[in-house]
């Protein structure tokens, strides 16, 4: 199904990020975990990319087998940074050829090491236009609640979003956060900016402290002082650190909830039990 059927639904949609493990046999794995998570009739589950094709393969692996063995929509994430045009022509031929009908159109980040870096596409918005040129897929893109980390100023990285809407973008999915109020403050920017597509939170659980700092340093989220002293406290137990994790998540997902957003996007980090723990509360 299509991103904009998926969102006209009334109750909130309810979808998954997965990754394409580093062992090959961890892929049955994954599915063993998407089998238990099925139970929640995710409208669609996303496989990330690594950037500049590094993890292409084991991605579209997972997105054809979310399709065909699960019977569930698969959207894949794709990033066009140091990529060719002739390069992400034919991948997107792929795509459609393979029946995928929904794409999370990305610049990514430049890779460290890459033989060749192509200059064909500078940001997503010129991805999404040429997504839009060349295909029928349905298009998603990334938002930064806090602001990109390359960008200093909240209402420019909002005009270059605004970019990625007007190129053809359906829904937009956030990067993680831990204060619903830069969610809420972001949606007012939105609002007054007339970015009127679906804004989906993403919503990362949290479960070990080292994991908190580490996806937070990656991604430039900050940990507000209370939610770190909430967890630092657990620091080396980590059955009660999953658990304060688990807990945080499930307050965390209410209030979004009840503000009226369209639906959650669940950074699963390719497990099912505490989002098992977490969906049985909150739906
Ligand atoms: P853009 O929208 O191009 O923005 C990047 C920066 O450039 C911003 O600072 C923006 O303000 C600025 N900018 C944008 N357009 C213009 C313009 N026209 N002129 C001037 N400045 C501009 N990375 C991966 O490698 N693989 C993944 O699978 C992946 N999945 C993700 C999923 C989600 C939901 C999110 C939120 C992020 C994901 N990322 C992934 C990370 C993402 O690739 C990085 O955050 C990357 O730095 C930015 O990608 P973008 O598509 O948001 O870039």
């Amino acid at each position: 199904m299509k991103l904009e059927e998926i969102y006209k639904s009334e109750s909130p949609v309810i979808t998954f990020e997965v990754f394409p493990p580093k062992k090959e046999t961890s892929i049955d794995e994954l599915f063993e975990h998407l089998s238990v998570l099925k139970r929640f009739n995710p409208a669609l589950i996303s496989v990330t990319y690594g950037a500049g094709g590094s993890s292409r393969d084991k991605s579209s692996e997972i997105v054809s087998r979310i399709k065909s063995q699960l019977g569930i929509t698969p959207m894949p994430h794709f990033t066009c940074v140091c990529s060719s045009r002739d390069f992400i022509k034919d991948y997107l031929m792929r795509t459609e050829a393979e029946g995928i009908e929904n794409i999370l159109a990305l610049r990514g980040d430049e890779p460290q090491e890459i033989d060749v870096c192509y200059r064909d596409f500078r940001y997503a918005n010129e991805l999404v236009e040429f997504i839009r040129s060349q295909t029928s897929l349905s298009i998603a893109v990334a938002a930064y609640p806090e602001c990109h980390m390359d960008c200093g100023d909240i209402s420019v990285d909002i005009e270059n979003l605004k970019r990625k809407v007007d190129a053809g973008a359906s829904v937009i999915y956030t990067q993680l956060f831990f204060e619903n109020g830069y969610f809420f403050r972001f949606m007012d920017l939105l609002e007054k900016a007339s970015v009127n597509i679906p804004v989906v939170p993403g919503v990362l659980p949290v479960s070990g402290y080292a994991q908190l700092q580490r996806m937070t340093g990656m991604c430039g989220a900050r940990v507000p002082d209370e939610v770190d002293k909430f967890f630092s406290r657990y620091k080396d137990d980590e059955e009660s650190i999953r658990k304060a994790g688990t807990e945080f998540a499930i307050r965390q997902s209410q209030e979004l909830l009840a503000f009226g957003i369209k639906g959650l996007h669940f950074y699963t980090l390719n497990k099912s039990a505490q989002i098992c723990d977490i969906l049985d509360s909150v739906l």
